[in-house]
This record gives C-alpha cells, sequence and structure tokens, in this order.
C-alpha cells in the first residue's frame, strides 16, 4: 500500500485523519520530546496508531532526513528510538508545515527548479504563521532568535 493512501479510521471505518495530519502530529511528538527521543510504541500508543501504519510515518521522516530511528533493546525485545535530527526551540509551528509532508521534498534545494525561494506553499505557510504569531504577541519580541521549522528547513538545505 503507497503510504500516501494511508488513513486513519475510526472504529466504525470513518476517515479521521490524513496522512500529512498524522505526520505532522507525529514529527511534533519526537520534537517534543527532545535529545532522548521516544521510544515508537509510545508513540503509536498515544496516538493511537497501528505499529504498521507508525512505522511507516517514522520511516517516512526517517527519508526525509527529519528524524532517526535507533535500534534499542527495551524489556528484551528490539525496537526503535525516534529521536528528531534537529530540534526546534519552539514546536508549535512544526504542525502544518508543508516541508514534513512534501512529495518534492527529495528535490528541493535552494539553487533547484525546486526550492523554498520560490516554493508558495511555504510562502504561503509563512505568512500564515507569521500573521498568527503577530496576533498572539501584539508587539513582544519574546520570540526572537527561535528556529522555526522552516528556519531549519531552509538550513539543512544549505549544509
Ligand atoms: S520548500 Fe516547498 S517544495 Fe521545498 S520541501 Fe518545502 S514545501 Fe516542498
Amino acid at each position: 500500500m503507497l503510504v500516501s493512501k494511508l488513513i486513519k479510521q475510526d472504529n466504525k471505518g470513518n476517515r479521521v485523519e490524513s496522512i500529512e495530519d498524522l505526520t505532522s502530529k507525529v514529527f511534533k511528538l519526537i520534537v517534543e520530546q527532545g535529545k532522548e527521543g521516544i521510544l515508537q510504541s509510545r508513540l503509536w500508543k498515544e496516538l493511537n496508531l497501528t505499529s504498521r501504519d507508525g512505522s511507516r510515518i517514522a520511516m517516512r521522516l526517517e527519508k526525509r532526513g527529519l528524524v532517526t530511528r535507533q535500534r534499542v533493546l527495551e524489556n528484551g525485545r528490539w525496537t526503535f528510538r525516534l529521536i528528531a535530527l534537529r530540534l526546534p526551540l519552539d514546536t508549535t509551528s512544526i504542525e502544518g508545515a508543508p516541508c514534513i509532508t512534501c512529495n518534492l521534498e527529495s528535490m528541493c534545494t535552494m539553487d533547484g527548479s525546486v526550492s523554498p525561494n520560490t516554493c508558495r506553499l511555504i510562502e504561503n505557510w509563512v505568512l500564515v504563521e507569521m500573521s498568527k504569531r503577530m496576533n498572539e504577541e501584539k508587539g513582544s519580541d519574546a520570540n526572537a532568535g527561535s528556529v522555526t521549522s522552516v528556519q531549519m528547513h531552509v538550513e539543512s538545505m544549505q549544509e
């Protein structure tokens, strides 16, 4: 099954969340655990995911260079600990970030034909996030210097 076809269903089989929403939630939870990361079994439990769907989402994030999966022995069983490769100071903007679920991410470079410099998705998202933040903070510079997931993504392509 293609990962893009994965959806979360309620117990009546109704679709309740898209793969994009779930991927963002998984990434946000991993980031919130900091450098320690989180055991995938705990993550699946918290998000009510099957291990099959959860593993596919984790592999998707790993493929995008956002997390690493460390094999660990836990209670006599091998499992994976999921750790974010880059940690933002502010996790509030991660959910909904287009780069997390973008199908073009592997082709996206600073100077390529697919680039954050010309991407409408990232431009629109940044504008919405900035507008939200400005409304919330009303002139406060409390978050000045924090690293957003947009900056993380742009920085990762500059390395
Ligand atoms: S900048 Fe745009 S094209 Fe590049 S990965 Fe993000 S959403 Fe996709």
